[in-house]
């Protein structure tokens, strides 16, 4: 394929040039924009492959020989290659970028006879961050026209000042339809391109319009600086759409990848080998300007595996060289449930993950307002290993004053310390853990073992990983209540979305809702959504594949199953019965599992599936209560 299209392009960027880009390019600069390296003896340099999933570094480059190559998944090549591969490029993009980079004016087989001259016809790529640096050009100057003063005010009361504005190329989306749009396309920019890059958008009537109207605006730029992409803050209340509206997946723009501010902070992470992730863009701003420069946010999305994997290159996060993620939550429980989910999600990052949760319930930008730069430097500073952060916010919970206080929050507790993954590390939390409840070691480390025993793959590593139970057919009445759960989340996201956001998408038994689920969670929740065809259009965004779109369209016109107005009372029974399918199955299924364990040769296990019996009947029937209609 590469060769081929070698031969191919050959014949249009000039031989003689591409073998001049191949000499004047470093490929150690090149690959070091994307993965650290560091030095592998011999002149050559190693770190973690950008294309393979490890954990010591496997991925070698030769600077010598302006090669790199993997020998853990065998991908190779120069640097063009390399940018074919990392930035999904194709070799005429690749070829140009890098051109771009050493100032090498490149010359096309077609104008051999004339004059150099750029080659009309670039790469996508190029095209659509063609586009993109001239709308931040566009909305940077709108910034300062007499319209664009709420956005100056925004940023001014947040302690952000000409200057800062200018560095984060913050910019204005005026009050006009097709202001950018008519603009980029007197610039040679085609209808298709600005659509495909999430400028613009076709209205009601066909013609084509501005994405964002009336907004703030910060560039969202990729690790080599390209921006990519946009988010707007909602500033006159009397609009529609959410607070924060982020460009739409396109070829360039892939959220579940995207950290605003990564540009800004690569050298830092890499060189401090820690990076701090914050919420929103003026948190970053915040940060950075408060001298915490390895701070980074996700965009309209939760912190996830592809960010994990963004960020693991660049701190070279191997078993040698430790680096440290530090999550900052304003305290509320939605940042509370955020850290505890990523407990769930990586457990190869637990150890290196640590949560600093500021005073007052204050995000950084609130706290360097108040407080000033030093305060947020000390919010990192006073960080806190996830492991304990999660125990105390589970053991927080009961009332230790009692047995079946202390016994529960024992039970709840086990499991996170099980999931330790440094084996070495759990004695210790379970001798914290005892002195935390105020129990003997003995029933605590019973606890972890038995809720150790339950894991794939665990002690003894004795039997099948046991299935999960089959999907239940759509028209069952788990499925009919999961589908009415959706709709009120879908069409009533103020009524409902507080109360549906607290159900995870595992307490859903048909796979297409959980996928649904879990895009309503990706597109920011319900509780933060307004009612209407953008909330809408974001969660079908959001959805991993085409079933779960198509479903989001259904839903979003199907009648609930109610007459007249839904109310808090409707959602909270819907809820409850969603739950109250889910714990009965999951009942049942340990009742089965508990059957099948001989009780005198595993009473410790026999005794802690049994305690969670009790404990998941007991929830099913406070479910059942509040499913009958009491609030
Ligand atoms: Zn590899």
């Amino acid at each position: 394929m590469y060769a081929e299209e070698v031969a191919e392009m050959a014949g249009r960027i000039r031989d003689e040039d591409i073998a001049l880009v191949r000499e004047r390019s470093s490929i150690a600069d090149v690959i070091s924009e994307v993965v650290t390296l560091k030095s592998a003896g011999g002149g050559n340099l190693k770190g973690l492959c950008p294309f393979h999933d490890e954990k010591s570094p496997s991925f070698n480059v030769s600077p010598a020989r302006n090669v790199w190559y993997c020998f853990g998944c065998g991908a190779g090549g120069d640097a063009i290659k390399f940018l074919m591969d990392a930035e999904h490029l194709s070799f005429v993009e690749s070829v140009e970028r890098l051109a771009a980079r050493a100032g090498l004016q490149l010359r096309y087989v077609e104008d051999d006879r004339s004059a150099p001259r750029p080659r009309p016809q670039q790469g996508q790529r190029q095209r659509l961050v063609a586009a993109h640096a001239a709308a931040v050009e566009f909305y940077r100057a709108q910034l300062g026209t007499a319209g664009a003063r709420p956005a100056r005010e925004f940023l001014a009361q947040r302690g952000f000042d000409r200057a800062a504005a200018e560095r984060y190329g913050c910019g204005f989306a005026p009050d006009a339809w097709d202001l950018l749009t008519k603009h980029l396309r007197q610039q040679g920019f085609s209808h298709d391109e600005l659509v495909t890059a999430g400028l613009s958008r076709p209205s009601r009537s066909g013609t084509l319009i501005d994405r964002f109207r009336r907004r703030l605006l910060w560039p969202i730029r990729d690790l080599t600086g390209d921006v990519i992409g946009f988010g707007a803050r909602k500033l006159f209340a009397d609009d529609d759409g959410p607070k924060y509206l982020n460009t739409p997946e396109t070829p360039i723009y892939k959220k579940s990848h995207v950290l605003y501010g990564i540009d800004l902070a690569k050298r830092e992470i890499a060189k401090q080998g820690k990076v701090v992730v914050v919420e929103g863009y003026t948190d970053v701003m915040a940060c950075h300007l408060a001298g915490v420069s390895t701070a980074v946010a996700t965009c309209g999305t939760a912190f996830g595996a592809d960010h994990i994997s963004v960020l693991r290159r660049l701190l070279m996060d191997t078993d040698a060289v430790a680096g440290e993620i530090i999550f900052t939550f304003d305290g509320d429980a939605a940042g509370q449930k955020a850290a505890l989910r990523a407990f769930e999600d990586d457990q190869r990052f637990v150890g290196r993950t640590f949560i600093a949760v500021s005073p007052d319930s204050m995000d950084p930008c609130e706290l360097r307002l108040a407080k000033g730069d030093l305060a947020v430097r000390d919010l990192v500073a006073r960080r806190e290993p996830l492991v304990d952060f999660a125990l105390r916010h589970v053991i927080n919970r009961y009332d230790l004053d009692t047995v079946d206080g202390r016994v529960e929050a024992m039970r709840r507790a086990a499991p996170l310390v099980a999931k330790i993954k440094d084996r070495e590390k759990r004695p210790e939390y379970v001798r914290k853990l005892a002195g935390d409840l105020g129990m003997e070691i003995e029933p605590v480390q019973r606890a972890v073992l038995a809720a150790g025993s339950g894991q794939p793959a665990g002690a003894g590593g004795s039997g099948p990983t046991r299935p999960g139970p089959a999907a239940p057919s759509l028209d069952s009445p788990q499925s009919k209540v999961e589908r009415e759960a959706l709709k009120l989340a879908l069409q009533e996201p103020v009524l409902a979305g507080p109360m549906f956001d607290a159900v995870e998408a595992g307490e859903y038994r048909h796979p297409v809702h959980q996928v649904v689920r879990a895009a309503i969670a990706a597109a920011g929740g319900a509780a933060t959504a307004a009612a209407g065809a953008v909330w809408i259009e974001q969660v079908r965004d959001a959805c991993a594949d085409l079933a779960a779109q198509a479903l989001v369209g259904e839903l979003a016109v199907e009648p609930l199953r109610i007459d007249g107005e839904p109310d808090p009372r409707y959602v909270s029974i819907t809820m409850a019965r969603l739950q109250w399918g889910s714990v009965t199955g999951r009942i049942k299924d340990l009742k089965s599992k508990i059957q099948r364990i001989n009780p005198v040769s595993n009473k410790d296990e026999y005794f802690a599936l049994f305690g969670e019996l009790l404990s998941l009947e007991q929830h099913a029937r406070a479910l059942r209560e509040q499913a009958a209609g009491g609030l």
